[in-house]
């Protein structure tokens, strides 16, 4: 049997197109600020992307790129004066920063009604307390993209490999919101298989190859798979090893064309939120 695919391109053009027509409802387009400091090549790309997604969907967008000297008071400025601009309804300063800013003080620089990214620490309290607020972004698209399998968490087991603050911690509390039992695993767990062989749904977000080979998953589970790397040939793939793991799961999702889209289209989801509209 070989798995469906979980199609993010497809689920992430829906959501685009939900957000352009609420978009087109509203007096004001809601207003993103993305800052770029220095000149990461990878960070510049996302930077393209984020800005081309909100003009997709008609949202203004205001890129902000600065040097690698910046200090960081004058980014803390910036942000200062972005908070206060009401045609701002979200700001997200691209990660990674160079080495002379803090990215924690830059982040709670951010007003946390503008916190698109839900990086913050009230953003991630919120998410534990089950109160309304930001969710990061890729954790939220892995939940979209489980809804389209059909597969309800309630009830089900759960298996997060990873535990970022941005991506494997959030993730494992929306199933836990979801009714899920979870487990979280991490670099120090032993024998990982052996969590991952009882789950219903996994979520792969390590960075690292193969970390979920076909021995390690349930015949029929969902397998999402968050990790961006470079095989041999310097081609995108997962942490999943995918040509076989997809003969023995129910659903999975590829690399590239799974959560990375989801990502980005959630970014709209939650500015269209900070700009006080919803889908
Ligand atoms: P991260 O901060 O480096 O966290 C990686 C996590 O994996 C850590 O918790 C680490 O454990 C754990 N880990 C490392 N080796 C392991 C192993 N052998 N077995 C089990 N766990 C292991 O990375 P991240 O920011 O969460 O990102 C994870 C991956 O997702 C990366 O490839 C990143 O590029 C990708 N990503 C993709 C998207 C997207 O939109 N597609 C978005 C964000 C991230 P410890 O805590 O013990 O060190």
């Amino acid at each position: 049997m070989s798995a469906q695919l979980i199609d993010g391109n497809a689920l992430a053009a829906c959501i685009r197109a939900q957000v352009a027509d609420k978009v087109k409802t509203l007096a004001t387009p809601p207003g993103l600020a993305v800052i770029l400091v220095g000149d990461d090549p990878a960070s510049q790309v996302y930077v393209k992307h984020k800005v081309a997604d909100c003009e997709g969907v008609g949202m203004r967008s205001l890129l902000e790129r600065h040097p690698a000297t910046l200090s960081e008071a004058d980014l803390l400025g910036r942000i200062a004066a972005l908070n206060a601009d009401p045609a701002v309804h979200g700001i997200l300063v691209q990660m990674p920063l160079p080495k002379h800013i803090d990215p924690k003080r830059v982040i709670e620089a951010i007003d946390v009604r503008k916190d698109v990214d839900g990086y913050s620490v009230q953003s991630a309290g919120e998410l534990m307390c089950n109160l309304p607020g930001f969710k990061p972004c890729t954790p939220y698209g892995c939940m979209k993209l489980l809804e389209t399998t059909g597969v309800d968490p309630r009830g089900k087991t759960a298996v997060v490999i990873g535990r970022s603050n941005t991506v494997g911690k959030p993730m494992a509390l929306l199933l836990l919101q979801a009714n899920a039992t979870v487990m979280l695993c991490h670099s120090g767990t032993p024998d990982l298989g052996q969590f991952t062989r009882q789950a219903d749904i996994v979520v792969a977000a390590v960075g690292k190859r193969n970390v979920l080979t076909h021995d390690m998953v349930k015949p029929g589970a969902v397998v999402i798979d968050v990790g961006m790397n470079r095989n041999d040939e310097g081609k995108l793939c997962g942490d999943v090893d995918f040509e076989n793991v997809r003969q023995v799961a129910g659903w999975i999702t590829p690399v590239p064309g799974g959560v990375g889209p989801m990502t980005r289209a959630m970014l709209l989801v939650n500015t269209l939120e900070a700009a006080g509209s919803g889908l």
